[in-house]
C-alpha cells in the first residue's frame, strides 16, 4: 500500500482535509492540494507526526496551466492511483432572474472546469499505473435542483455530467469514475463562503437540523469507496444526514 499515491484537491479543510485524513490512514502517500498552503503544510505536519505520507503543493484547480505543471511535477514517480476532485463550493443564493453572471461564472470555474483541468491532468497518469481511480465530488445539488440553487445546481449538475459521460468513454482502460454527492454537509468554511463571510446567514443554514453530515462522514464514505477491490465501481453514492429528505426537505427543530 505505501507506493499507492492519491492527490486530494481542496485539501485545505472541510470534506478534502478529512478525505486526505482518511486516505493517509488507509496507506496512502497522499499529494494535498489546494491554494492555501499554510493550512496544507499544518495538515501535512499533522499526519507526519502521526507517521503518514504526505507532500503538498500549490494549486488552484482553475488555473490550467498550474494544473498541467503540477501533473508534469508528477511524473508517475510513484505511479498515480487516485485523485479526489473535492475542491468546490457555491456563492449565493440568489435567484436566476436576478443572480450575478460573474458568481455563475466562479462556480462553474471551480466546479466544472476546476474537476476538468485536474481529471485531464492526471487521466495519463491514473491509466498508466493500471489501477486508477477517480472520484468526482458532487452534490446532492447536481441531481436535482431547490429554489435559490441557481448557478451552484447547474455546476454540480456539470461535475455530475463529467462523471458519468467519462465513465461512458473510459470503460475497458483500468480507471474507475466515482460519483460521491453529499447533501446537508456542515464544515467550517461552505456556507460562510457561499454567504461571503456572513457568519449568521451560513449558521442559519444548519438550525435546527439534528445532525447535519460531518466532513468525516462523507471522508468515511469517499475512503471506503476508494477502498473497494478494482473491479468494484461505485458508480454513483448519495448520502444525506437523516434528517434531510431531498434537498429542499429538511426536519429542523424550533
Ligand atoms: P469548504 O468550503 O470547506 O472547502 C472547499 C475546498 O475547496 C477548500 O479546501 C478550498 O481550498 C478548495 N478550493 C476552492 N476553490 C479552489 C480552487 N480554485 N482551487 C483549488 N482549491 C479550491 O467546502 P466543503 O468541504 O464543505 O466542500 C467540499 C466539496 O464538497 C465541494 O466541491 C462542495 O461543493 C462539495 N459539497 C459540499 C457540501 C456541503 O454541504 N458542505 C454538500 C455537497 C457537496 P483553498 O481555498 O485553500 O483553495
Amino acid at each position: 500500500m505505501s507506493t499507492r499515491t492519491a492527490v486530494v484537491t481542496g485539501a485545505s479543510g472541510g470534506i478534502g482535509a478529512a478525505t486526505a485524513r482518511k486516505l493517509a490512514e488507509a496507506g496512502y502517500h497522499v499529494v494535498l492540494t489546494a491554494r492555501r498552503t499554510d493550512r496544507l503544510d499544518a495538515l501535512a505536519k499533522e499526519l507526519t507526526a502521526d507517521g503518514r505520507s504526505v507532500s503538498v503543493h500549490a494549486l488552484d484547480v482553475t488555473d490550467r496551466a498550474a494544473v498541467d505543471a503540477f501533473a508534469a511535477s508528477l511524473d508517475g514517480r510513484p505511479p498515480l492511483h487516485v485523485l479526489v476532485n473535492n475542491a468546490g463550493g457555491a456563492l449565493g443564493t440568489d435567484p436566476v432572474a436576478t443572480a450575478d453572471p460573474a458568481d455563475w461564472r466562479q462556480m462553474f470555474e471551480v466546479n466544472v472546469l476546476g474537476v476538468l483541468n485536474v481529471t485531464q491532468a492526471l487521466l495519463p497518469a491514473l491509466t498508466a499505473s493500471g489501477d486508477g481511480t477517480i472520484v468526482v465530488i458532487s452534490s446532492t445539488a447536481g441531481l436535482d435542483t431547490y429554489e435559490g440553487g441557481g448557478g451552484y445546481v447547474a455546476a454540480k449538475h456539470g461535475a455530475h455530467v463529467i462523471a458519468q459521460t467519462l465513465r461512458l468513454e473510459i470503460v475497458g482502460t483500468p480507471v474507475r469514475v466515482i460519483e460521491i454527492a453529499p447533501g446537508m454537509v456542515k464544515t467550517d468554511e461552505f456556507a460562510l463562503t457561499r454567504f461571503r463571510g456572513d457568519a449568521e446567514r451560513a449558521e442559519a443554514v444548519y438550525a435546527g437540523v439534528a445532525e447535519p453530515l460531518t466532513a468525516d462522514d462523507v471522508a468515511d464514505t469517499i475512503a471506503w469507496a476508494v477502498t473497494r477491490p478494482a473491479h468494484v465501481n461505485v458508480d454513483l453514492l448519495v448520502l444525506r444526514p437523516r434528517a434531510q429528505a431531498s434537498n429542499y426537505k429538511v426536519h429542523r427543530t424550533p
